[in-house]
């Protein structure tokens, strides 16, 4: 049996991001990642939006707000030495109307106190210069934010681990955990290996690896479709860089928005609307275990109780494209149905906890022998490097 220092469970951004730091900060350690998919960023990295968030948004004190900004700057002096393409093409926040003002201020202090470098209030006509297709009465301009492929960066992490001995199995499914004497067995499609210590960084299923560690987290993941559509070229020329609305501070999503991609796409969206399976990203995939687990949790029905209004919003809005068109107008007014196309979806992993509160920040939980990252949503990619400095430090082995 093959028997390892670390295991990594997941592929994905975070879990090559700490199996990098791992390594350096053990050389001498043997440390492998297991990712069940044939390939790396499958799920949640592969299918994000690709911006470089600055950390605008977040609670002080929280995580997000420590890590966003700093990680941020870590991800781009890394795309530097390692010379993967980025751009920061800046964010535009619009306050629609008077109503939103107040809103936009306090996320302009919010973010200042975040550390964020450069953002400016600007008013109508700056606006037009920035974006000139947007209509607003006053904007947060962040030109600190930007955009990157997250599937090269994986890779690129990828690379440096493997070429200082790193071992990645891919198509490898962590199946069960067994406490042996003084290791872990990983029990696994590939066979059974043995640990010492374990890391799960396993994003839509991380609440399954921790209750394969029989640990009591009380938190369950919950997936969440966000739907986008793509712009049609001769539409793309209305968007500069990314455009977001003023979001609603109680929810953890962003509102409908514009965002450029590094390969010069425009995409627009996301929604979000609850999937009914955990890498469910067509509108009707069903997994019947993946929604028999979210139906028998207590804390899915709190979630719903609270939070149905908005639910049924964006589910409406999911099979309505004509009011998906409106909520995008209230940013460029002539975007029209038929400038959007191809549409795509990616799954998000929603933690919620015993009374249905969506938790908003990272979570991350220790044992004596492993470290769970329970919660790792936006800006999960944008702070990957700073969350793995930050798992290395809690790590003493
Ligand atoms: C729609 C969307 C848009 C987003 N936009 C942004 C953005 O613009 N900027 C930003 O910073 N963040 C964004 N995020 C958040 C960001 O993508 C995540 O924070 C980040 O990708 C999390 O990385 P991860 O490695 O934890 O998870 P994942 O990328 O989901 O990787 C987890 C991996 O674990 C593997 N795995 C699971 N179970 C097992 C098992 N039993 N055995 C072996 N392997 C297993 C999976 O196959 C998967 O590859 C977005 C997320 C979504 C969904």
């Amino acid at each position: 049996m093959n028997d390892f220092d670390i295991t990594i469970i997941g592929g994905g951004i975070v879990g090559l991001a700490t199996a990098m730091y791992a390594q350096n900060k053990y050389p001498k350690k043997s440390i492998a990642v297991f990712e069940k998919e044939s390939s790396l960023a499958k799920h949640q990295t592969g299918n994000n939006s690709g911006v470089i968030h600055a950390g605008i948004y977040y609670q002080p004190d929280s995580q997000k707000a420590k890590f966003c900004w700093p990680g941020s700057l870590l991800l781009r002096k890394f795309c530097d030495e390692h010379n993967i393409e980025y751009e920061l093409c800046g964010k535009l926040i619009v306050a629609s109307d008077e109503s939103e003002i107040n809103s936009l201020d306090n996320l302009f202090e919010r973010g200042k106190n975040n550390g964020v470098n450069g953002l400016q209030l600007v008013d109508e006509s700056k606006i037009n210069e920035i974006e000139p297709y947007v209509r607003g009465v006053k904007g947060l301009w962040s030109p600190n934010t930007g955009i990157v492929d997250y599937i090269k960066l994986t890779e690129a992490y990828a690379k440096i681990f493997q070429s200082k001995d790193g071992q990645i199995y891919k198509n490898t499914k962590l199946l069960n955990i067994l406490s042996g004497t003084t290791n872990l067995i990983l029990e696994t499609n590939k066979g059974d290996f043995s640990a010492k210590y374990l890391i799960n960084c396993a994003g839509l299923h991380a609440d399954r690896i921790a209750q394969m560690m029989k640990l009591d987290t009380d938190v369950r993941i919950v997936p969440f479709r966000g739907e986008y559509f793509t712009l049609t070229d001769d539409a793309k020329k209305m968007v500069n860089g990314l455009i977001y609305p003023v979001p609603d501070p109680d929810l953890p999503f962003l509102g409908v928005h514009f965002t450029k991609r590094i390969n010069n796409e425009v995409e627009a969206g996301p929604n979000a609307v609850m999937a009914y399976s955990r890498e469910g990203y067509k509108k009707f995939d069903i997994n019947p275990s993946d929604l028999f687990e979210s139906f028998t949790y207590l804390g899915f029905w709190k979630m719903v109780k609270n939070n149905w209004k908005t639910g049924l919003s964006e589910q409406y809005r999911s099979l309505n494209k004509f009011k998906f068109v409106q909520s995008l107008q209230k940013l460029i007014p002539e975007i029209k149905s038929k400038h959007l196309t191809n549409p795509g979806a990616g799954v998000r992993a929603q933690a919620i906890d015993k009374n249905g509160k969506l938790l908003q920040d990272f979570s991350i939980i220790h044992s004596s022998n492993s470290l769970h990252i329970l919660s790792a949503p936006s800006p999960g990619a944008t702070s990957s490097l700073k969350i793995a400095e930050h798992l290395m430090s809690e790590l003493n082995i």
